[in-house]
């Protein structure tokens, strides 16, 4: 049986156990609360998730210096740099665009607010507001000032940074700058590896995962806010089902059906883990092994697309705010509309593709356009959820992305791309 069936069907079986032990209503020190779920699988879901973390550094380091060497002494970085950041600023802005137009229409809000504000929606969780990073600091912090900190903060983009700039250095240095290389491809191959062999895991992580959230998941509140929840939900699949095909089709010339397919079991990955950061390298190793993205455009565009490109957290976000405008009977815009595209774009490229961190910059795109920012509390509640189909989609945007820089560049091997899915 394929990985990806057997991931599947972990998935499911998790969906699964998790239903039958809220159905069952068994009480939480009962053991199968107790043991079972809140000990066994939530370790076995850690360990899965740690088991990805601990390669991400690694692998985006060396697969990028050894992309960048290659990359550097062609000339192209500038060129491909400049298209995976023009085409993941661009997906996003269309993202949002989207999902504030259709919130627009839906009026998720609506009715849920009188002139007191929010009502009908009961007593909401306490949420701490952090403050996000204002973009000054953001564009400061993409230059590490040591990049072994940077590795052990696993601060994305600076890890970037120092690679590029590595890989570059080592492309002009001659016979010693050769030797390097040699040395940085072999680990790239061993690093590779070290995936396949970790990914065998997968099925019983994303077993573990699924089985514990399940059991914790509370539906009376996306029940109360079924409205909002919809609302996201169509609109990511709009952006997956209808942007990034066409995007596929006209630009990178491939078929939108298959890709899919072979995306899937990164797509089961993103949804379980809830973090594009932490599914890096199933993203890295299925666009190179299965649909034909060299390792010099994917060991850069799917690290960077990780971090600053997060079109299913936007949609979210542009969501939210019509959701939490027509709560409090605030009235948004054009200008308004332009300042939340603007904002959530920018938001992204500070922050890495983590658990939750698209409420942290809501709080951003609420001061922007003056919203309470006590307004995230309301839909903090169906955010799990939410999470990891936005993830799954934030996911599908960066090998998208990817799929039409290595198009261009003459990147993509269409024999990998024709061959049948395997694994
Ligand atoms: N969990 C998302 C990701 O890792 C980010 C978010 O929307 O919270 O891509």
């Amino acid at each position: 049986m394929s990985l990806t069936s057997r991931i599947l069907i972990g998935m499911l079986a998790g969906v699964l156990f998790g239903f039958l032990v809220q159905w069952s209503g068994v009480a939480p020190e009962h053991w199968v609360r107790a043991f079972l779920a809140d000990g066994l699988l939530d370790a076995g879901g850690q360990i899965f998730m740690r088991s990805l973390q601990l390669l991400v550094v690694p692998l985006v380091f060396i697969s990028l210096v050894f992309g960048s060497s290659e990359l550097g002494s062609s000339g192209n970085m500038g060129r491909v740099a400049g298209k995976t950041v023009g085409l993941y600023l661009l997906t996003t802005a269309l993202a949002i665009g989207l999902a504030l137009g259709i919130a627009s229409v839906i009026d998720p809000g609506k009715g849920l607010s009188d002139h007191n504000g929010p009502t009908g929606l009961g007593d909401s969780v306490d949420y701490v507001v952090k403050a996000p990073e204002p973009v000054k600091d953001t564009l400061i912090n993409i230059f590490p000032t040591n990049p072994v900190a940077a590795m052990a903060d696993g601060n994305m983009l600076q890890i970037i940074l120092f690679a590029l700039l590595l890989g570059v250095a080592i492309s002009k240095t001659g016979d010693a700058g050769l030797k390097v290389k040699g040395i940085f491809s072999a680990l790239n191959a061993v690093m590779m590896k070290l995936i396949t062999l970790l990914i065998e895991l997968a099925p019983i992580g994303v077993f573990c995962l699924m089985g514990r959230l399940f059991t914790t998941l509370g539906w009376e509140e996306i029940a109360k806010l079924i409205l909002y929840f919809g609302t996201v939900v169509v609109v990511l699949a709009l952006h997956a089902g209808l942007t990034y095909p066409m995007l596929l089709t006209f630009l990178a010339k491939l078929n939108p059906i298959i890709f899919f397919r072979k995306l899937r079991e990164a797509i089961l990955v993103a949804f379980s883990t809830s973090s594009s950061g932490a599914t890096i390298p199933v993203t890295l190793r299925t666009v190179k092994e299965k649909i034909g993205i060299s390792n010099e455009v994917s060991s850069f565009v799917i690290p960077l697309g990780a971090t600053i490109n997060m079109d299913g957290t936007a949609i979210m976000q542009g969501v939210a705010t019509v959701f939490v405008a027509q709560l409090y009977g605030i009235d948004l815009g054009a200008s308004d509309y332009l300042m939340v595209i603007l904002t959530a774009t920018l938001a992204s490229i500070g922050t890495a593709g983590v658990p939750g961190v698209g409420l942290i910059m809501l709080v951003m795109v609420f001061n922007q356009v003056g919203l309470p920012v006590e307004g995230i509390m309301f839909i903090i509640g169906v955010d799990r959820l939410l999470d990891m189909m936005r993830t799954a989609v934030n996911v599908a945007g960066d090998a998208t992305v990817a799929s039409v820089v290595a198009h261009s560049e003459g990147e993509l091997d269409r024999t990998t791309f024709a061959n049948r899915v395997v694994s």
